[in-house]
């Protein structure tokens, strides 16, 4: 029978297809027992299908390239490593042999026993890191699927509905032809959802008693622009599928006629569309789509999975490379924003923060440790050799914080000139603005530097004090607050009008439903990732800047969510009352 379910759309796209569940709570919790003559055999198999899930990562860990590689490895190495862990092999071994059960049940109680063990470690990285076994424990179990006599059918044209979904996942699901995810849980912010955009793979997450609601092999469709699955969608669902995929396809051929068009509104305004670009292909299709140059570059994703540092030299070609690949166009380079939700495994960023979000991350940590800092200014300057390189400053929240950043890239950049290099006569200096401080105190930033990008990510989050990784408050996490949007103006105009350029380079800056929202804030520069970069385009070309400025009185004059939706849809804003009775009996007036 029909039904519609409502999530999060993390993803957008639409996709029909077969329901394949990956339900972890369904993982044969009945105990299942063997016979003594059996033992031998089960334990064979179990082996094989270790064995098959172990090859199967190093696999995935070959077909990646560039910062995905980095990116994604960070997950195939620890996914690898609790593979070769020998209390979790053991453990299975002494399961199967002394209490007789069958490999699935071993791997079920192993798991439990695991979960536990990192359910109750106080540090929220290693606590975190439950959703890796469970990942693991996954893989395994479905590699004994395969090897028994029933194999699952093939999973093309199927739509994953599962609890969670991991990057390396994502990437491999695509590569079997899955067309879509639904999650009940997750966020639209964690590296899985932004992977899921720049592959195209519609995702929704947070569908809440999914797993319950839907059988495996029941059709469904996704819609990731609404939010929305639907179980046995009747004839009208089907009709408005077809409608919306031709029109989607229509749009493509429309959007792809835009590549190297102009950004220009209808009354002449040129608005620069930059990239967000973490991977050799995301630089490519920046570089085809006609970005105005990099907009964002996450030099972290260079250290996120490995025991040991880039040294100057692997940094200065990666750079380098980044460089060439744009051909003369702006790269602008952001510094380590290792820290909080960005946690290394080389023992960088401290792992017994009581809040790792408030605490020694960005530009605090680079100046913390001085040794990592200088080798990447010198590996950034050095690069600026061979084409237009900004420096991007991240969670600068203080004046001293960019006074002693430029004092370093000074100072670097004249022993590199004595030392014989070729570097840049001047490289701009940027400050991300992502915490209210620096907003606030904007006047106190501008002389310092030559640009300012505002990360609306991170900005959204200690403005709201909402969590961005917490599914629980996603409805708080949203750019649809007064203050947020009364604050982005203001940075806005002021950085404006101290003449320095201002971006957004936040996920905010490549969401259509923003787009004239920020146009009409009086923004003119965009850090998007390059997937959304056409689709932006478009918009602004059919934007008329002078009357979309006419109606920013009604979008700063919105009191809540509600008259901010209704602003983007032009609709007239729903009338609320003039006077409020305030908690003390009184009234005053809110006009
Ligand atoms: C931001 O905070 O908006 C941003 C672009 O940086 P990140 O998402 O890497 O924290
Ligand atoms: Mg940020």
């Amino acid at each position: 029978m029909r039904l519609a379910l409502a999530g999060h759309g993390a993803s957008r796209g639409l996709a029909l297809g077969r329901a394949r569940l990956r339900d972890p709570h369904a993982m044969d919790s009945r105990e299942q027992t063997i016979e003594p003559d059996e033992v031998e055999a089960e334990v064979a198999r179990l082996h094989t299908a270790i064995a098959a899930a172990r090859a199967e990562l190093l696999a995935l860990r070959e077909r990646l390239h560039g910062a995905l590689a980095h990116e994604l490895g960070e997950f195939i190495d620890i996914h690898a490593l609790i593979l070769d862990d020998p209390e979790l092999l053991h453990g299975l071994d002494a399961l199967v042999r002394t209490g007789r059960y069958r490999a699935e049940y071993a791997l079920k109680l192993q798991r439990d026993k695991l979960v536990l063990v990192f359910e109750g470690m106080d540090d929220p990285y290693f606590r975190s890191r439950r959703e890796d076994i469970e990942h693991v424990v996954r893989r395994v179990r479905t590699a004994l699927h395969r090897g028994s006599d029933t194999p699952r059918p093939g999973i093309a044209g199927d739509i994953l509905v599962t609890d969670s979904v991991g990057p390396a996942d994502l990437v491999q699901l695509q590569a079997q032809g899955v067309v879509a995810i639904v999650t009940s849980s997750g966020s639209t912010l964690s590296h899985a959802a932004i992977l899921a955009r720049s592959v195209h793979m519609p995702l929704l997450i947070g569908v809440h008693d999914v797993l319950e609601r839907i059988d495996d092999g029941d059709t469904l469709m996704v819609d990731g622009s609404a939010g929305e699955v639907i179980r046995d969608p009747d004839a009208d669902d089907l009709r408005r599928y077809r409608q919306r995929e031709q029109g989607l396809q229509r749009e493509q051929r429309t959007l792809q006629k835009l590549r190297q068009a102009d950004t220009r509104t209808r009354d002449g305004i040129d608005i620069r569309l930059y990239a967000n670009a973490e991977s050799r292909e995301d630089v490519a299709e920046a570089h085809a789509l006609g970005a105005t140059g990099i907009g964002l570059y996450r030099t972290e994703f260079l250290f996120l999975q490995r025991p040991q540092l880039p040294d100057e030299n692997e940094q200065f070609r990666a750079y380098r490379d980044l460089v060439l690949g744009m051909s003369g166009r702006p790269v602008t380079i952001r510094t380590l924003d290792l820290g909080a939700d960005k946690a290394d495994r080389s023992g960088v960023v401290l792992s017994n923060e009581p809040n790792p979000a408030l605490g020694l991350r960005g530009v605090r940590l680079s100046l913390a440790r001085r040794d990592l800092f200088d080798t990447q200014l010198r590996a950034i300057l050095r690069a600026s050799g061979y084409g237009a390189v900004r420096i991007l400053v991240p969670m600068v929240s203080r004046r001293e914080e960019l006074v002693a950043v430029r004092a370093l890239v000074h100072e670097h950049a004249r022993d590199l000139r004595t030392e014989g290099h070729e570097i840049a006569d001047h490289i701009d200096l940027g400050a991300m603005i992502e915490v209210p401080a620096a907003a606030l105190a904007l006047r106190d930033v501008v002389d310092l530097v030559d640009f300012l990008s505002i990360g609306t990510n991170d900005l959204m989050q200690y403005l709201l004090a909402a969590d961005r990784d917490n599914e629980a408050i996603a409805d708080v996490y949203s750019p649809l607050h007064p203050a947020f949007i009364h604050l982005l103006r203001e940075v806005i105009v002021a950085g404006q009008r101290s003449g320095l350029p201002v971006a957004v380079c936040g996920e905010m800056a490549g969401d259509v439903r923003y787009t004239r929202l920020l146009l009409a804030l009086g923004l003119t520069d965009f850090s998007l990732h390059p997937s959304s970069l056409l689709e932006v385009r478009q918009i602004v070309r059919e934007t008329d800047l002078g009357k979309l400025h006419a109606r920013s009185r009604s979008l700063l004059r919105a009191r809540d969510r509600e008259q901010l939706e209704a602003w983007l849809t032009d609709r007239p804003p729903p009338r609320h009352a003039a006077r409020t009775r305030k908690r003390g009996g009184d009234t005053s007036s809110h006009a």
